[in-house]
């Protein structure tokens, strides 16, 4: 029982979505011009422009952390710093990324249990220090949900952007998943972003359902000023840029975007429903995107991977299930029988 037909270690174990694939087999036609000229290109910002409702700036990049290391760089100096959680992908998972192309700049941790950022606890970090000697404070990022799947509200995110505002601060919002936490707050995906107050959101394509692509999207235009220039230079300008931005035609005018991410959302409620009530077991935290975190005892989890499940144990000790817009419902429930089976066998055998 080594293979299983499905995996939820890693929502990045999903291929990619049939509205995505049917939208780069379209562009594959013929020959257009390159760099982002392409019709293709301009029709994918036009598509996030009518979704957020205004004149932002869009730009496409292959991954999450190019994304989010570029925009943070574009917001920063080389003595500035940037404020986010302890467990922020940027600052856990990206090789000192956002450091590298922004020369330097730090990144100032808050220590968070469930990743979120509080008010209070920037503008402790932002006010700690006003002197010559520390970097200066320039940027708070966010995930959105969270890397162990909490979303911020509407008023959360309102909340932290007024401190910002007050402290002079920019707003990013690292949205690797962000399809998932408007899936959740079923809201207008302006309310939790510019409406609220973010400066920059990085859109992830590639946990949504699609082979590479995130957009990072510049709601206040004046900060995408030369970000062509840091893309060409990091190496993140696609030559062929149309297979880049197809995909997302695909996803944001089939509405696959927003489905993908709500089926990914209602299989991790499908787990932890189950798990809710067994003896020994507990969610780590919270399931309001499509992560579950199962703590369990290390006899439990030993058993799980010897019938064939593969997880990370890399948060507290938690195994960790993603949900993807291809997750099968009955690859779920045999996950979770397995879980309430395993549970009840005493720990001791
Ligand atoms: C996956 C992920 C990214 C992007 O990672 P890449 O591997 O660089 O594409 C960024 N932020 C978060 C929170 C993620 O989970």
């Amino acid at each position: 029982m080594n293979d299983r037909p499905q995996q939820f270690a890693s929502d990045n174990y999903a291929g990619i979505c049939p509205e995505a694939w049917a939208a780069m087999a379209e562009a594959n036609s013929g020959s257009v011009p390159a760099y982002g000229e392409d019709i293709w290109t301009e029709r994918a910002a036009d598509a996030f422009r009518t979704l957020f409702d205004t004149h932002c700036e869009i730009f496409f990049v292959f991954n999450g952390t190019a994304a989010n290391s570029l925009a943070l760089a574009s917001l920063c100096r080389s003595y500035h710093s940037v404020i986010c959680a302890s467990s922020a992908h940027v600052e856990t998972d990206e090789c000192g990324a956002p450091e590298f192309f922004s020369n330097g700049s730090k990144l100032l941790v808050a220590q968070s249990d469930d990743g979120k950022l509080t008010p209070h606890a920037i503008r402790a970090l932002a006010t700690s220090r006003s002197d010559i000697h520390f970097p200066k404070t320039r940027v708070v990022t966010i995930t959105q949900p969270t890397e162990t799947g909490q979303v911020y509200t509407i008023a959360e995110v309102q909340a932290i952007s007024a401190v910002c505002r007050e402290l002079g601060l920019k707003l990013h919002m690292d949205g690797a998943r962000f399809a998932h936490a408007c899936a959740s707050l079923g809201c207008d995906p302006a309310d939790i972003t510019w409406r609220a107050g973010v400066d920059v959101l990085c859109f992830g394509g590639t946990k949504g359902g699609m082979a590479v692509g995130e957009a990072v999207i510049f709601f206040d235009r004046a900060l995408a000023e030369d970000f062509d220039y840091r893309c060409k230079q990091a190496g993140q300008l696609a030559s062929k840029m149309r297979f880049l931005a197809a995909p997302w035609v695909g996803v944001l005018g089939s509405g696959a975007w927003l489905r993908n991410a709500a089926h990914a959302n209602a299989c991790a409620r499908q787990l932890a429903a189950r798990i809710e009530g067994l003896p020994g077991v507990r969610l780590a935290f919270p399931v309001e995107a499509n992560a579950v975190f199962l703590q369990a005892p290390e006899a439990v989890l030993n058993r799980l991977r010897d019938r064939g499940w593969r997880f990370y144990g890399f948060i507290g000790g938690a195994a960790r299930f993603m949900f993807a817009w291809d997750s099968d419902p009955a690859v779920v429930k045999a996950l979770a029988d397995d879980i309430a089976e395993l549970a009840l066998i005493p720990v001791y055998l």
